[in-house]
């Protein structure tokens, strides 16, 4: 039997559905061709201050993004099917803050049925407890963010060296 999360738990949204993936449990998927630059989902959540999301960051919670230099977004809300997207390191959609909320817009065209996915922005902290199984061809192994790929291969070719 499969994991029991179906649609009736993570309802679609207009172009978005959520399914198995082949990536991590549940992932989200185009529901038809979507054009680069489109608003793909809204990634919703409560908002809270900064020393709120240290503490909930400290208890590993995953889900925050920085909103601005005072607020950041909780996105491990029920009501946030979009937290259920997996990271790439090749992804086809990228994050974009609009006032309170992040959109996942589409940064080239999208097929139906191929899965969204997103840079989760990590820093380095930690970074080898986060593997990375996105497949893509140059996967870097780990969730980080992109501007750090370079820094995580330099770091494991040193690694293979010694
Ligand atoms: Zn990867």
């Amino acid at each position: 039997m499969p994991p029991a999360l179906n649609s009736s738990i993570v309802p679609d949204t207009a172009l978005v559905c959520f399914c198995p993936s082949a990536i991590h449990g549940i992932g989200g998927f185009a529901k038809a061709d979507i054009a680069a630059g489109t608003r793909v989902i809204k990634y919703v959540g409560e908002k809270i201050t900064k020393a709120e999301s240290l503490r909930r960051c400290e208890s590993a919670n995953e889900y925050i993004f920085s909103l601005d230099d005072t607020h950041d977004l909780d996105g491990n809300v029920t009501w946030n099917p979009a937290r259920f997207l997996n990271h790439s390191c090749d992804p086809n959609c990228e994050t974009e803050p609009d006032g309170g909320r992040i959109w996942i817009v589409a940064r080239c065209g999208i097929r139906a049925g191929e899965e969204i996915t997103f840079n989760y922005g990590y820093d380095l902290e930690d970074y080898r407890e986060h593997p990375c199984r996105c497949g893509a061809s140059d996967c870097i192994g780990y969730i980080v963010a992109e501007e750090l790929f370079e820094h995580v291969r330099k770091q494991h070719a040193l690694a293979e060296e010694a």
